[in-house]
């Protein structure tokens, strides 16, 4: 697995592309801002996530726990919803930030949700409460994801329902 450290706000030590570039400090300060609004009452380890589309977009979410446990869902998936209702349909990063540790590095069903927005090498950044930002790629985090499409096709952008 590649993975590259990345300072809060100073340079990336990998190549990302220019749009995810000039939006990472925002996208980064996205997800923390949301993250105060993480409704965590049973865990206690609010989460907020920031998407940027191929528009150059941010969306948002947080966890939203349930006092059915099973119920709640988590904050990448929260945000890819809200991307997608605004007709989203490629994504280019995601950036997740937590107050509390361990760090919010997505679980699988998260993967697997991303990816059928993403490309392998879409940057998924980490942000521990404190320390520097973590840098990983989709497909490493999700290796032989299932697909039903074949990679570098995407759905269209806005499909016609009328
Ligand atoms: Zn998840």
């Amino acid at each position: 697995m590649v993975e590259a450290t990345v300072g809060d706000i100073g340079a990336v030590t990998s190549k990302s592309e220019p749009l995810v570039e000039t939006k990472r400090s925002a996208l980064f300060a996205a997800a923390r801002a949301a993250m105060k609004h993480a409704y965590a009452p049973y865990s206690g380890y609010p989460v907020g996530a920031a998407l940027l589309d191929e528009q150059g977009r941010i969306f948002t979410g947080v966890n939203v726990e349930n006092a059915s446990y099973g119920l709640t869902i988590c904050a990448e998936r929260v945000a890819l919803g809200a991307a997608v209702a605004a007709g989203a349909r490629r994504l280019r990063a995601i950036a997740i930030a937590s107050a509390r540790p361990p760090a919010p590095v997505p679980c699988g069903a998260c993967r697997q949700a991303l990816a059928e927005f993403a490309d392998a090498d879409m940057p998924v950044y980490v942000l521990p409460p404190k320390g520097r930002a973590r840098q990983f790629a989709l497909g490493d985090l999700l290796p032989h994801g299932f697909r039903l499409r074949s990679p570098g096709r995407w759905p269209a952008s806005k499909e016609k329902f009328e």
